[in-house]
C-alpha cells in the first residue's frame, strides 16, 4: 500500500489545528535549555515568573496557579478529583463535543454529573444551567463547569452571562471555566467574570507543545475542596499550595515546559493582551469572511449560527452531504502544506476545522486560506471566488 505521507517539502508547513499550534523559535528555544539541580535558585525564579504571568494573564492576582506535567485532559480530572464528593454532583454545561467527554471522564471517576442540554451551532444554554440550579434548592451541586470555546465547534459562550444566572439563584455553587481553547485568544478576567476555578494547557494559546496544564484556583474553591472533596493525592490543591518545590509538583517540576512557557507569556506580555485579543479577533473575522464568500454556491457553510458565538480561536465549516472533509484535509496538508482539523464526535465527517489561534499574523492566514481554496479545487468542491478577495478586504479594513 502507498503511504499518503509525502516526504519532507522545502519550507513552512503551516499548522491550522486548533491545537497543537505553532511553535514561536523564541518558546523552542528557551525549552532547550540545559538541565539544572533542583535547588537552583534559576528554578524557583523561572516557577515564580510563570506564576506571575499566569495570575497576570488571567487577571487573579490572589488566586493559586497550579501546574501539571498533562495534557488538557489531564486538568480535567484535576479539577474533578478537587471538586469530587460523594455527596455532591457536578454540573456540566453541553456546549459540545469537549463538554461531553468532560462529563464522560468526570462520570468515569464515579461522581454525580448533571448535564445540560446542548443545540448544535449555539452557544451554552445558559436559561438551561438557571433551571438546574433553581431546582436543586437542597445545593448538592457543588460546581458549574463549563467551556468558553468549543474547539469542536468553534462557539464561544458568554462567560459573563453565566455569572448572572449563577447569581440569580443565589446558588453557592463553583464557577469553573474550561479557557484551554480560548485563553490568549478571547478575553478572560477571572476575577471579573467572577471565576473561582480555571483550567488550561499548553499547546494551544500559550504558543507550546502539549504536556503542561495549569489550574488556576481562588479561595473559595480552595476552602470548599479542603472541607469536602474525596481522598486524593497526585492532584491535591491542599497537598500542593506549599512552598516547598516538590510539593508544589508533586515531584520534579516539568522545567523544559516551565521555560517555554515563562517565555510565552512574556511574549503575549510584550505584544499587550489588548493587541492579542485584537489580532485574534481580526484573524477570525478574515476566515469567516473566506468562508461565508466560499459558501455562496451551497457547499460549504459556518457551523456556528449566533454570531455571538464567534470564536477567536477556530472556525467549524460544515459541508454539504456528499463531501468528504477528511479527504480535503489529507490533501491540503499532504499538497498544499497546510494543516487543518476535522470533526469530532457528532459532527465528525460533517466538518473541517480552520485554527486560527496562537502564533499567527496575516500572511499565515492568507497562505492557510489560499491552500484550502487550493485543496477546494483539487476536490472539485464547488466554492465562491471571492474567498480569498474578502478574507484581504476584511484585513486590510480591519488592521490597526
Ligand atoms: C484541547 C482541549 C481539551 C483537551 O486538551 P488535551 O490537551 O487534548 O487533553 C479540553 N478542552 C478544550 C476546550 C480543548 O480545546
Amino acid at each position: 500500500m502507498n503511504s499518503p505521507i509525502t516526504p519532507r517539502l522545502p519550507g513552512i508547513r503551516f499548522v491550522h489545528s486548533p491545537g497543537p499550534t505553532h511553535v514561536p523559535d523564541e518558546v523552542m528555544h528557551a525549552m532547550q535549555r540545559p538541565m539544572t539541580d533542583l535547588a537552583d535558585p534559576r528554578v524557583a525564579a523561572l516557577i515564580a515568573a510563570c506564576e506571575a504571568g499566569m495570575k497576570n494573564l488571567l487577571n487573579s492576582p490572589q488566586s493559586e496557579i497550579f501546574f501539571y506535567a498533562s495534557n488538557g485532559h489531564g486538568v480535567w480530572e484535576a479539577v474533578c478529583a478537587n471538586l469530587g464528593s460523594d455527596k455532591h454532583s457536578l454540573l456540566i454545561a453541553g456546549s459540545g463535543h469537549f463538554s461531553d467527554q468532560w462529563a464522560i471522564q468526570t462520570e468515569g471517576l464515579g461522581l454525580s454529573v448533571i448535564r445540560t442540554p446542548h443545540t448544535e451551532g449555539h452557544q451554552i444554554d445558559v436559561d438551561a444551567i438557571e433551571a438546574a440550579l433553581r431546582a436543586d434548592t437542597a445545593h448538592k451541586i457543588a460546581a458549574v463547569m463549563v467551556v468558553q470555546t468549543d474547539t469542536a465547534s468553534g462557539i464561544t459562550s458568554d462567560l459573563l452571562e453565566i455569572r448572572k444566572a449563577i447569581d440569580r439563584t443565589q446558588h453557592p455553587a463553583i464557577y469553573v471555566v474550561d479557557v484551554v481553547a480560548s485563553l490568549a485568544a478571547t478575553p478572560f478576567d477571572m476575577d471579573g467574570l467572577g471565576v473561582d476555578v480555571c483550567l488550561g494547557s499548553s499547546q494551544k494559546g500559550l504558543m507550546m507543545p502539549s504536556g503542561l496544564g495549569f489550574v488556576a484556583v481562588n479561595a473559595k474553591a480552595f476552602d470548599w475542596s479542603h472541607q469536602h472533596a474525596k481522598p486524593r493525592f497526585y492532584w491535591s490543591w491542599f497537598e500542593r499550595k506549599s512552598p516547598v518545590q516538590s510539593a508544589r509538583f508533586c515531584g520534579t517540576p516539568p522545567l523544559a515546559h516551565l521555560a517555554g512557557l515563562e517565555t510565552s507569556l512574556r511574549l503575549l506580555q510584550q505584544e499587550g493582551l489588548p493587541a492579542v485579543y485584537a489580532r485574534h479577533q481580526r484573524l477570525g473575522g478574515a476566515v469567516r469572511a473566506a468562508v461565508k464568500a466560499w459558501s455562496t454556491q451551497g457547499a460549504l457553510k459556518l457551523h456556528c449560527q449566533d454570531p455571538h458565538g464567534f470564536s477567536n480561536s477556530v472556525t467549524a465549516v460544515e459541508v454539504a452531504q456528499g463531501i468528504d472533509p477528511e479527504a480535503l484535509r489529507m490533501v491540503a496538508r499532504e499538497r498544499f502544506q497546510v494543516a487543518m482539523a476535522g470533526g469530532l464526535g457528532a459532527l465528525s465527517g460533517r466538518v473541517f476545522r480552520i485554527g486560527h489561534l496562537g502564533d499567527m499574523n496575516e500572511p499565515m492566514i492568507l497562505g492557510a486560506l489560499a491552500g484550502i481554496e487550493a485543496a477546494m479545487r483539487v476536490q472539485k468542491i464547488p466554492y465562491g471566488d471571492q474567498g480569498m478577495t474578502a478574507a484581504i478586504a476584511y484585513l486590510v479594513e480591519h488592521t490597526p
